[in-house]
């Protein structure tokens, strides 16, 4: 292979390993953010649970006080109904009669409080078993996510050391004013930067370049950029022409 041929071959290798260097420093920039979502939802939901764990024991704490009203004014009625039997007086034995309906009165008033406040209790250990749940599925999704996320910060850091490796060897092949001129256009243009050149148009703006520019690249002799976008340019044939020669190579061994 020729050093010009040589050189493009590098230039491509140098793009598709800038390309993949870029996504793994994607992906090492998005990760912790997304751990941090995930950590901020299940706070959440911790405050939810929490909630309604303060809600359901001031309904518990209701509940039972009702109860107790319920049953000490129970005891009272017994109490007024015996001595009710001992009354001879009927103007007293009218008077406790009212008292019994009053306290009476009081206690059905009591029993439809608490049915329904049992109801809303009933709806509040709903809603936290639920959210309960959520929260299970969520504290094990963050496991498993933490565990792959870091997983991959792994291997995309151990790839990223090969790929630096791999980028200073295809950096020592291509020459520094053409290595900077990738750069530069790297930074600015939409990707890819070095594109190939087929009947005289080029890959990276679909515009045909000049006849006497498609002459000079089809000799393959210097590094051509594309006259319209200014993407780095290779004549297609001459990368077609190298695959045939190693597959018949290949065929004859
Ligand atoms: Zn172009």
């Amino acid at each position: 292979m020729s050093l010009y041929l040589k050189q493009v071959e590098q230039l491509v290798a140098l793009q598709m390993i800038d390309d993949e260097i870029m996504q793994l420093n994607t992906f090492l920039k998005s990760a912790p953010a997304e751990m941090e979502r995930m950590e901020s939802r299940l706070l959440e939901l911790k405050e939810t649970v929490a909630h309604l764990k303060e809600t359901i024991a001031m309904i518990v704490t209701q509940r039972d006080q009702l109860d107790r009203d319920i049953e000490d004014t129970g005891m009272k009625i017994k109490k007024s109904k015996n001595k009710l039997m001992m009354v001879n007086n009927s103007k007293e034995h009218q008077a406790m009669m009212r008292e019994i309906d009053n306290l009476e009165k009081t206690n059905r008033g009591r029993e439809e409080e608490k049915i329904s406040l049992l109801e809303e209790l009933a709806r509040q250990e709903e809603t936290l078993a639920a959210s309960q749940s959520e929260l299970t599925a969520l504290q094990q999704e963050i496991s498993q996510k933490k565990k792959q996320i870091n997983q991959k910060l792994q291997s995309a850091k151990a790839r990223l050391e090969t790929l630096q490796g791999l980028r200073a060897g295809a950096e020592e092949v291509v020459p520094k004013p053409i290595l900077s001129r990738y750069q530069f256009i790297r930074a600015r243009l939409s990707q890819p930067v070095v594109v190939s050149v087929g009947e005289g148009i080029c890959k990276g703006c679909n515009i045909s370049i000049p006849p006497q520019t498609y002459n000079v690249l089809q000799k393959g002799e210097q590094i051509l950029s594309c006259p319209n976008c200014q993407r780095i340019i290779y004549w297609s044939e001459h990368f077609a022409k190298e695959e045939e020669t190693e597959e018949s190579k290949a065929a004859v061994a």
